[in-house]
């Protein structure tokens, strides 16, 4: 029997859907029900663990899973809570997935004077992760107290619960609703591949030595362009010059001229309108962008 290769992912959430978009643009495809707890690949001996994503660091610390996509704020605050209750924390981080992308920060009233973190000692903040908050304090000698929330942390202040409070921005438009000002950012975060620390079979670390350099593809060309172009040849040089991060380009002759030449390229940076213009106005044309869907060196 093939053994099969589990991954914990978060089953509805912030990071579910470019969980699994991750692993489609891998190759590992799945159909889904919603219902169901587990989803088997249609394309590889791989299941899928549909959870909480609070569990996920567990799952793989535990040896349950052997892979795990999650937040690193969620993984962090897992791996200190199990580490102050003696449970086994271990885990190999893989990939960072650049996806996922938020701030831990402690926020507080508009009408609060904030004017350094030693303002809050003595004080009261509210949070769901309490373990990243007082380590976070404890290394800047604040002592504040903890009140634990499982959720509308935002609200604790008004409520009169807490002083401030302690959680996840990304745009900040939720503080903003509930007049609180963002102070200090505690912890960055986005999300994480994990491994279980226990030993894999052969067949299972072979999955895993296959799907690597398939995420870096994925993410490689995420950030990549494929440029096609029209140059005057007389301005060749200045037409790289402007590209960084273009490897050397493909140069071919135009059938229609031999004062221009057709210039392709792959660009690892982002192209702006500027550069564009840039190249037009050294007698570029027919300058075109497109996105690549998957490279291998
Ligand atoms: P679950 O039901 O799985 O426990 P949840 O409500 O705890 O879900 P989500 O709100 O879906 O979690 O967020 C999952 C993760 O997405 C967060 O732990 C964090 O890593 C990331 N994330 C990115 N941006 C944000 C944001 N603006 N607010 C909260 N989380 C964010
Ligand atoms: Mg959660």
């Amino acid at each position: 029997m093939t053994e099969r290769l589990t991954i914990a992912i978060q089953k509805s959430g912030r990071l579910s859907k470019e969980s699994l978009a991750l692993l489609n643009a891998c190759g590992v495809k799945f159909s889904i029900n919603e219902a169901r707890l587990i989803a088997h690949s249609t394309s590889h001996p791989i299941d899928l663990l549909r959870v909480r994503d609070d569990d996920i660091p567990g799952l793989v610390m535990d040896g349950v899973v052997d892979l795990g996509l999650v937040g690193e704020n969620v993984l962090e605050e897992v791996r200190l809570e199990r580490e102050a209750v003696g449970d086994a924390a271990e885990y190999k981080p893989l990939r960072p997935l650049e996806f996922g992308g938020c701030r831990l920060s402690i926020a507080v009233p508009r009408e609060t004077p904030f004017e350094k973190l030693s303002d809050l000692n003595g004080k009261r903040i509210a949070s769901t992760y309490p373990y990243l908050l007082q380590r976070y304090l404890k290394d800047n000698g604040v002592s504040a107290k903890n009140v634990n929330l499982t959720g509308s942390v935002e609200v604790a202040p008004r409520a009169g619960l807490a002083d401030a409070i302690c959680d996840l921005v990304s745009t900040g438009a939720t503080l903003e609703a509930n007049g609180l000002v963002e102070k200090e950012v505690i912890f960055r975060s986005q999300a994480q591949l994990i491994q279980s620390n226990e030993p894999l079979s052969p067949e299972k670390q072979a999955m895993i030595d296959q799907l690597l350099p398939r995420i870096d593809g994925v993410q490689l060309a995420k950030e990549s362009k494929y440029i096609m172009l029209h140059a005057p040849k007389a301005a060749l040089d200045e037409v790289i010059a402007l590209l960084p991060g273009a490897e050397t380009p493909t140069v071919l002759p135009l059938s229609h001229t031999d004062e221009q030449v057709a210039v392709h390229m792959v660009s690892t940076e982002k192209l702006f309108w500027e550069t564009m213009e840039d190249l037009k106005a050294i007698g570029c044309s027919s300058i075109l962008v497109l996105p690549i869907e998957k490279m291998m060196g």
